[in-house]
């Protein structure tokens, strides 16, 4: 099965209202496991929109989310949840990290929400900030920690419970060109070594070609781009 398929996704905001806003008209994408994909648009395109329909943190108005073969329009709450909990992971553009908690500490909690016990957590955040060259930093909390780092520890945390899929939405999009350039560089070795697949979206075209192919989305439809 396709890791992701998007069925016809249409979206709007304010439907029937004068200041209705059609973002998505019917787009379509298949992404197949290990598959790292771009999407690439310019800014109020739609891009988020289409991040938060693929993710489940929202719904399309008509049209069809399948993630590793479960239809999502058919699935009851509790089914999407388990789903976005354990097939999905996200990277946003700022990090979202919990300001009181430890880098280490803010790659075990999902986990703990997951199940996972607390020593087999420990061990894994500490393997997944070693492989983003932050060991030395686990016991700092994200305010002690530069741009770069705390976005490493996002993609650490994002990746905590093992996902099928990452979507990011501009991951290194508030960094300055060069940290961007080795950040984002750190998320695709993530990524590969993982084999998990990826959507992300970006308007830098230097970042866009270092994926396997890309999506433009164009009038509220994808095409290759
Ligand atoms: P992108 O991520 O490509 O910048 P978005 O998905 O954030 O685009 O937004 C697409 C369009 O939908 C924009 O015109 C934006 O203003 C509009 N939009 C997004 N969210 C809302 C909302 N909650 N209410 C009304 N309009 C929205
Ligand atoms: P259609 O008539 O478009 O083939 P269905 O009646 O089977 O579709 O279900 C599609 C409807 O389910 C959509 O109109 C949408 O409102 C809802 N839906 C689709 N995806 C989701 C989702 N991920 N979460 C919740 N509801 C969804």
């Amino acid at each position: 099965d396709p890791v992701l398929s998007l069925d016809g996704i249409e979206k709007g905001y304010n439907r029937g209202k004068a200041n209705e806003v059609l973002v998505l008209r019917g787009a379509n994408a298949v992404i197949q496991p290990g598959e790292v994909v771009g999407l690439v648009a310019p800014s109020g395109a739609g891009k988020s929109t289409l991040l938060h329909i693929a993710g489940l943190l929202d719904t399309p108005d008509s049209g069809h989310v399948v993630i590793a073969g479960q239809d999502m329009a058919q699935a009851s709450d509790r089914a999407r949840t388990t789903v976005r909990r354990d097939l999905v992971g996200f990277v946003y553009q700022f990090h979202h990290l919990l300001p009181e908690f430890t880098a280490a500490e803010n790659i075990i909690v999902p986990q703990l929400a997951n199940g996972t016990p607390r020593g087999e957590a420990a061990d894994r955040a500490e393997m997944l900030l070693a492989k983003v060259g932050l060991s030395a930093r686990g016991s700092h909390r994200p305010g002690a920690l530069s741009g770069g780092e705390q976005q490493r520890v996002a993609f650490c945390r994002a990746l905590a419970n093992a996902p099928r899929l990452l979507l990011a939405d501009e991951p290194t999009g508030n960094l300055d060109p060069e940290t961007s350039d080795t950040v984002f560089g750190v998320l695709m070795e993530l990524v590969r070594e993982t084999g998990m697949s990826a959507l992300i979206a970006t308007h830098n075209h230097d970042l866009a070609a270092r994926m396997d192919r890309v999506l433009r989305l164009d009038q509220g439809v994808l095409v290759n781009g």
